[in-house]
């Protein structure tokens, strides 16, 4: 019968959901950014209950302030709703990154164990967590944390699957969800932060070769549609014109470069 932390003045803690709401409301957070809308079908499949199940929970959210009904097209999350998925969403990647960078996991096995202590870490222990690991900015999948105030920072990306032959891209970032195709992109060095070239693409949507390194892995397109990779700066043909123009910096490039030279907090 521990009383409840009410002592922070500056903080007031936030409602306490239970861990259905919260993997209710992550992942209608993960539909609308897909779709601008989350379908009940789709929240019954991400979540693997019956659609019956969800109409009740919805219902219930809707009238609690978490969601609002997007005529024929589902839920949309509420300032309210969104800034309790994010604070998930935060509590998840740092739980992730903090089991590969210190505890040593695989990358293809942290998933399951964060979606077990997303609900049971307390905040301190969570931000205990991030100030050891230097608050990072991305998950070791390479998806962006949020921050503490629920503001989520996502950089310019494309697929590997549409980098043109002879281009070289930096990997961005891959889904958390599937770990044997984890564990073959490990196999083959495609992890955030590798650089990755485009060497030749077979027609008819036929296989991609690829050099990490010193290899030159062959992939499916399938398999390349699913990797995020974001553009170098410093290479392609527009980089000589950017040396010859001191004056004027490349608008491509500036976002970019902006993003990265921001503080860590
Ligand atoms: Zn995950």
């Amino acid at each position: 019968m521990n009383a409840p932390d009410a002592a922070s003045p500056t903080a007031p803690p936030p409602p306490a959901l239970t861990e259905p709401v919260e993997d209710y409301l992550k992942a209608i957070y993960e539909l609308e950014s897909r779709f601008g809308a989350a379908a009940t079908s789709d929240v019954a499949n991400a979540l693997d209950v019956a659609p019956a199940s969800v109409t009740g929970m919805v219902r219930r959210l809707a009238t609690q302030g978490y969601l609002d009904h997007v005529p024929y097209r589902g839920v949309q999350l509420t300032p309210r709703g969104r800034q309790a998925a994010l604070r998930t969403i935060r509590r998840h990647r740092i739980l992730e990154s903090y089991l590969t960078g210190v505890l040593g996991y695989p990358w293809d096995r942290v998933h399951d164990e964060a979606e077990r202590l997303e609900h049971a870490a307390s905040d301190d222990l969570i931000e205990r967590m991030a100030a050891a690991l230097g608050h990072p900015k991305a998950d070791p999948h390479g998806a962006p944390i949020p921050t503490v105030d629920g503001v989520m920072e996502e950089l310019p990306h494309r697929t590997l699957a549409e980098l043109p032959v002879g281009e070289t891209a930096r990997m961005l970032r891959v889904s958390d969800k599937n770990p044997s195709l984890l564990r073959y992109l490990a196999e083959i060095a495609l992890q955030p932060g590798a650089e990755v070239t485009m060497v030749s693409r077979a027609p008819f949507d036929g296989p991609l070769t690829l050099r990490i390194g010193m290899n030159e892995p062959v992939v499916g397109p399938n398999l390349a549609a699913q990797v995020l990779v974001e553009a170098m700066p410093s290479t392609g043909p527009r980089s000589a014109d950017a040396l010859g123009t001191p004056g004027s910096l490349p608008s491509a490039a500036a976002p970019k470069s902006k993003s990265r030279k921001s503080p860590a907090r």
